[in-house]
């Protein structure tokens, strides 16, 4: 086993530092709201969202480009930007559409690349010839919310498409040379901590450029709010540290992380309360990584892509 981490301090292949050798500099993402919907709302692929989510789409915090470059250009006078277009589904609407809204985001000074978040069943082969025609001329990757690898648990979440819909659409963008970043969630009602590793397992077979571990939480008006605390526990903080410490231990070294903590809005929060302090579950993050040792990688398995 090679016992070389390469990662130093952090201990694992943070997106911020994979951006930084990139570009040079610090890469800042402002999150976007392009005023899409989603088909798993509107009845095209299911109603009433993924149980977890709320109606404002899982990005809450989304602002005007203008506003943010304002404020963290004042913080990172040296910063470039990747404009993440979060909420809702950000390939739900016409190419003229898109386009319009990409070359608008990349029009303004300092923004250097594009992140779009969508579902796979969102990927048509018009909006893959817009993306990849964007890949070529800009930093550019597409984040699928893939959440699960287990279709029982996708159905009880009402996640709306098949895994074959994801396989598909990983295929798709392989074969495009676009990088993916996938989106899974710890915790999800009726899942085994083997559940999860199985899941991070699956993602971890295509080698996608980046990887997303969302703590689940629990929103006020969403539908497992109406299932917690009756149906199902939570994490309590220390499970959730131990847990993504022995997922990223698995990973291949070369998977850039970009999240490891939920990004709940406060006041709609309603479980599990410690995730408001990111910082104290970060930390928890790198000292439990400390104590063992380890850093990402270490025992991945070295299977080939799919
Ligand atoms: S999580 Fe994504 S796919 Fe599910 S309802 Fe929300 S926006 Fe739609």
């Amino acid at each position: 086993m090679n016992k070389e981490n390469p990662f130093g301090s952090a201990h694992f292949n943070t997106i911020g530092t994979a951006l930084k050798k990139e570009f040079g500099r610090r890469v800042i993402k402002l999150s976007l709201d392009g005023g899409f919907t989603c088909p798993n709302r509107d009845g095209t692929a299911g109603t009433g969202g993924c149980l977890f989510c709320s109606v404002d789409g899982s990005g809450s915090y989304a602002g005007t480009i203008r506003s943010q470059i304002d404020l963290l250009g004042r913080k990172w006078p040296e910063g470039v930007y990747i404009a993440y277009f979060q909420n809702h589904t950000n390939t739900y609407a016409p190419v003229s559409v898109l386009r319009r809204l990409w070359d608008e985001a990349l029009s303004y000074p300092g923004v250097v690349g594009l992140a779009v978040a969508t579902r796979p069943d969102c990927l048509p082969p018009e909006v893959l010839d817009l993306l990849s025609e964007y890949n070529q001329k800009t930093y550019l990757w597409v984040e699928l919310g893939l959440q699960t690898c287990h279709e029982t648990t996708a159905k009880a979440m009402n996640r709306c498409y098949e895994n074959a819909i994801f396989e598909r659409a990983m295929a798709q963008l392989t074969t495009r040379r676009m990088k993916a970043v996938i989106h899974l969630i710890l915790g999800l009602p009726g899942e085994s901590r083997q559940d999860m590793l199985d899941s991070a397992a699956y993602v971890s077979a295509y080698r996608p450029f980046g990887l997303k571990l969302h703590m689940l939480y629990v929103l006020k008006n969403t539908g497992l709010s109406d299932l917690y605390p009756e149906v199902f526990r939570m994490f309590d903080k220390e499970e959730y540290i131990d847990l993504v410490v022995d997922i990223l231990e698995r990973l291949p070294k070369e998977i850039t992380i970009h999240r490891l903590t939920g990004d709940a809005p406060g006041e709609e929060l309603i479980a599990p309360l410690w995730s408001r302090d990111k910082h104290a579950v970060l930390n928890g993050i790198q000292k439990e990584f400390k104590a063992r040792d380890s850093f990402q990688g270490i025992y991945a398995s070295p299977i080939s892509s799919r």
